[in-house]
């Protein structure tokens, strides 16, 4: 196997080499152990005097890549957006392993910004990178939600072939389609209340006209899923602001529903660890000292 080296992060008069798989990355020494309390104590240690020294890791040169890239750039993932997700995600698995404690408390500031409120931002995310980050506690009512939104026969394979002990995956297969089945129960209820006969609409313009609308639209909400393979709660969730006027709905009637939905949201991610059977936000949090 030829290593190559990394496009990027290769600086030739730098001190160090980390190869991870195929990848080299040639990186400053001092950047390294001023991140990094494990290097520091490798340097301190056991360097050669003699310099780069190679080091091979066993981590995914792509997290790699974003965890060096962190160091030398700090405005390298300042906020949160889904598309800076695998970058955060790599981040924490690798602050966590080499004890980077200030990428890490960064990882964790955004995270903690973003989430437990921003529901909606997970629904597209992809469950494989999403199962791969599972090794944070915190993360495991997130796995599971997102592999709750796609398809059994994509997810239960990826499930049934993690390297686990037979009875942890048999669990673990019960758990998730337990937990998957609470999940659209509870969207049902919290994200579809606004067809319940009980759902209030303050100022709404057209009372009779509107609440004939919402009872004729009810039946058809059924027939989403059949017809465009997304249930209707999902695509309400995603779409919060458009279900009033998707239905013809005067503005302040569409503006109850968009706020009933993101209420709902709320709701259920509050409660997301205990419909997956996991203990709650705050236990997890403290299990992984997060706070
Ligand atoms: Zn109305």
């Amino acid at each position: 196997m030829t290593a190559v080296q990394s496009s990027e992060l290769w600086y030739p008069d730098d001190d160090i080499i980390l190869e991870c798989g195929k990848t080299r990355f040639r990186i400053h020494l001092n950047i390294l152990t001023e991140h990094s309390s494990v290097f520091r104590e490798m340097a301190k240690i056991s360097y050669p005097s003699e310099l780069p020294s190679v080091i091979p890791l066993q981590d995914s040169p792509c997290d790699m890549y974003h965890f060096l890239k962190s160091m030398y750039d700090a405005s390298y993932f300042q906020s949160y957006s889904f598309l800076n997700l695998p970058i955060i995600t790599a981040v924490l698995c690798l602050s966590a392993k080499y004890e980077a404690v200030s990428l890490r408390r960064r990882a964790i500031d955004i995270l903690n910004t973003a989430y437990p409120c921003d529901l909606r931002s997970w629904s597209g995310a992809s469950a494989k990178h999403i199962l791969r980050s599972s090794d944070e506690e915190f993360f495991f009512p997130v796995c599971f939600y997102a592999a709750a939104k796609r398809p059994l026969a994509e997810i239960l394979p990826k499930l049934l072939s993690l390297p686990l002990a037979r009875g942890d995956i048999d669990e673990l297969c019960t758990q998730f389609v337990v937990g998957r089945e609470n999940l659209r129960d509870a969207e049902i209820q919290h994200v579809l209340r606004f067809l319940s006969p009980s759902f209030m609409r303050p100022g709404c313009y057209n009372r009779n006209s509107d609440t004939l609308r919402l009872q004729l639209h009810s039946p058809h909400a059924l027939f989403r899923l059949a017809e465009s393979g997304q249930p209707y709660q999902d695509w309400c969730s995603m779409n919060p602001s458009t279900v009033g006027t998707t239905l013809g709905l005067c503005d302040p009637c569409c503006a109850a529903i968009e706020r009933e939905i993101s209420v709902g949201l709320k709701t259920i991610w509050k409660d997301l660890p205990g419909i997956f059977g996991l203990p709650d936000w705050w236990t997890l949090k403290k299990a992984d000292c997060w706070e």
